[in-house]
């Protein structure tokens, strides 16, 4: 019944699905090649970002390389409602396609960041390690969650299970830092997973590993409502020179709710926020997203995620995705500029990129 009721609702959604577009209502351009922008810091090289649909985000400074939900297999609507979910070999060739070409190496990654566990945001990760992608057994900062869906990779994975801070920001510790290679480090933030549809969630709690002992990267299939989300995390990215961060950057997960927008002074004194990624999605059930985040960090640029119909297949031109208002957050965006956090206009702060595109930093 309940499976019913899931289908019809996102069957209903599937038919508001906008066609693809070039340019939002208020002239932000979803750019569909590269780009690059100067942002006054201490950088000492280039800093690359690259998107590649959904959360999966890749950076690159001096050669070393992160990652972050790693996900290509789009599903049709059917099969995540009803249906089985598998892997999508040609979506995920086009999506190592666009790592090779947008100059990001998956060989340099050794440690990949997993936000929660719901099937976009981490289903290929074993695929990728099955298949050589990495060099070597990479570390997968996760919940246990994701433990539990992954466990029969542990061989080749070693999971690093992230500390949970609470939503009190007097509780963080700065000592949380995880210091992933010579100039990136990485701080998880606990945060919360926004409701899919008219508030509601769907795939909450933990997923259970009994479900997962099937799971090898030819042939298993499963249910997307198995892949639970646990704990959600937002992540602070600093590039370091001598040991201090020169460049900052917020990679947000699902949109949050406002009990865990939290972003302790302790933290923003040392350095403040250069670049925000933002999720879009579901952002209209939120109230105060993305007014909080955005007047309290005030970045120079905000790079939207999770903005394209992530129901159609990979290889196709994106489209707008369903169920999300789109021009809601730039209008609830808009009511926190002020004197210390202006902007010319939305086309000029808020980038959304096409998959595949490569945002260059200097
Ligand atoms: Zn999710």
């Amino acid at each position: 019944m309940k499976k019913i009721a899931f289908l019809f609702l996102l069957i209903a959604l599937q038919c508001l699905a906008k066609p693809p577009i070039k340019y939002l209502k208020n002239g932000v351009a979803i750019n569909k090649s590269n780009v690059t922008y100067h942002i006054p810091s201490n950088l000492l090289d280039s800093l690359h970002i690259l998107y590649l649909g959904c959360n999966n985000v890749m950076m690159k400074y001096k050669n070393e390389e992160i990652m972050f939900d790693p996900f290509f297999s789009y599903q049709a609507i059917e099969k995540v409602s009803l249906g089985k979910i598998k892997f999508d070999e040609i979506a995920i060739s086009l999506g190592l396609d666009r790592i090779k070409q947008a100059g990001f190496n998956l060989k340099n990654i050794h440690d990949v960041f997993i936000s929660h566990g719901h099937y976009d945001h981490v289903f290929d990760l074993p695929y990728l390690v099955n298949h050589n992608a990495f060099n070597n057994s990479i570390n997968l900062h996760c919940n246990t969650s994701v433990q539990n869906e992954l466990f029969k990779f542990k061989d080749r994975i070693n999971f690093i299970t992230n500390q949970s801070p609470t939503c009190d920001s007097n509780a963080y510790d700065i000592h949380n830092w995880q210091q992933i290679s010579e100039h990136i480090r990485v701080l998880p933030l606990k945060s919360s997973h926004a409701p899919h549809v008219l508030g509601v969630q769907f795939m909450k709690g933990e997923s259970n590993s009994k479900k997962f002992t099937k799971y090898d990267t030819t042939t298993f299939k499963s249910n997307a409502t198995q892949w639970k989300c646990g704990e959600d995390f937002s992540f602070l990215i600093d590039f370091t020179e001598n040991d201090k961060p020169v460049f900052r950057i917020l990679m947000q997960g699902p949109s949050i709710k406002p009990c865990a927008d939290i972003f302790p002074d302790i933290i923003l004194k040392e350095k403040d926020v250069d670049i925000a990624i933002m999720v879009i999605a579901s952002n209209q059930f939120i109230k105060d997203y993305p007014s909080h985040q955005l007047s309290r960090l005030k970045p120079k640029k905000v790079i939207l995620t999770h903005w394209e119909n992530f129901f159609r297949n990979y290889t196709k031109e994106p489209e707008l995705g369903t169920n999300t208002n789109h021009d809601l957050f730039f209008e609830k965006a808009a009511k926190t500029k002020n004197k210390d956090w202006n902007y010319k206009s939305d086309s000029d702060m808020f980038i959304m990129p096409y998959p595949g595109t490569k945002i260059s930093l200097y």
